[in-house]
C-alpha cells in the first residue's frame, strides 16, 4: 500500500491534482478539509468545535484532526493507497501519522510539495472563492492568514519529511496538465 502526501500552501492545487492522481492511480483521496468542512456543514459536534478557527483561517486542534485521520486508516487497511490532502499540517500530526502508518507496518512513501509565489496562491484562492463559496476563500485577509499559519506552523512537516527522505518540491506553476505531468513522472519513477 503505497502512502503519498500531496502537500503545500492553500491554493497551490492539491485537491485539483488529487483528483487526476486518483483517477490515474486507483488510489483513495483523503482531504481533512473536506471533512472539516462537511462536519461544519451537518452542524456535528466536531464540525461546531472547530468551526471559529477555520473561519479565521487558523488550523483546527491536532487532536480532533489526528483522530480523522486514525478513523480513516481503520476503514481503509486493505487499499492500494492514499493521497492524504491537508495533513498533515502539523509537526504533531506528522508525528502522530508516522506512528500510526508504523503500527500498520506502513510509512509515508512521498511527499509531493507543490510551490508556488505567494501572489499566485492569493489570486488563485480568491477566484476559487467566487464559485467555491468557500467563506475562508472570499476575504483576503483571512487568505494571507492561511499563508501565514502555513509558514508558521505547516512548512516545517516539509523538514520533516526531508529528513526521512522522501520530500520532493514539485513546481506548481503552469498549466493544470503541465503540473499534473510532474507529479506523475515521481509516481511513476516510485511505482
Ligand atoms: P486549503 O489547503 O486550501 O487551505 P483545506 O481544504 O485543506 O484548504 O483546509 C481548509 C481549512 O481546514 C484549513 O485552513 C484548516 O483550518 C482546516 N484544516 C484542514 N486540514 C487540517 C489539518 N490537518 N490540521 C488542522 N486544520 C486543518
Amino acid at each position: 500500500m503505497v502512502n503519498i502526501i500531496l502537500f503545500g500552501p492553500p491554493g497551490a492545487g492539491k485537491d485539483t491534482q488529487a483528483g487526476r492522481l486518483v483517477e490515474k492511480y486507483g488510489l483513495n483521496h483523503i482531504s481533512t478539509g473536506d471533512i472539516i468542512r462537511d462536519e461544519i456543514r451537518r452542524k456535528t459536534a466536531l464540525g461546531r468545535s472547530v468551526e471559529e478557527h477555520i473561519e479565521r483561517g487558523e488550523l483546527a486542534p491536532d487532536a480532533i484532526v489526528i483522530d480523522i485521520i486514525a478513523d480513516y486508516l481503520a476503514g481503509h487497511d486493505r487499499c492500494r493507497g492514499n493521497i492524504f490532502d491537508g495533513f498533515p499540517r502539523t509537526v504533531p500530526q506528522a508525528e502522530a501519522f508516522d506512528s500510526m502508518l508504523a503500527d500498520r507496518g506502513l510509512h509515508v512513501d512521498m511527499m509531493l510539495s507543490l510551490e508556488a509565489p505567494e501572489e499566485e496562491l492569493v489570486a488563485r484562492l480568491l477566484l476559487r472563492g467566487t464559485s467555491s463559496g468557500r467563506a475562508d476563500d472570499m476575504n483576503e485577509e483571512v487568505i494571507r492568514n492561511r499563508i501565514r499559519v502555513y509558514e508558521r506552523q505547516t512548512a516545517a512537516v516539509a523538514h520533516h519529511y526531508a529528513a526521512q527522505e522522501c520530500h520532493i518540491p514539485v513546481k506548481g506553476v503552469g498549466t493544470v496538465d503541465e503540473i499534473f505531468c510532474r507529479l506523475c513522472t515521481h509516481i511513476d519513477s516510485m511505482l
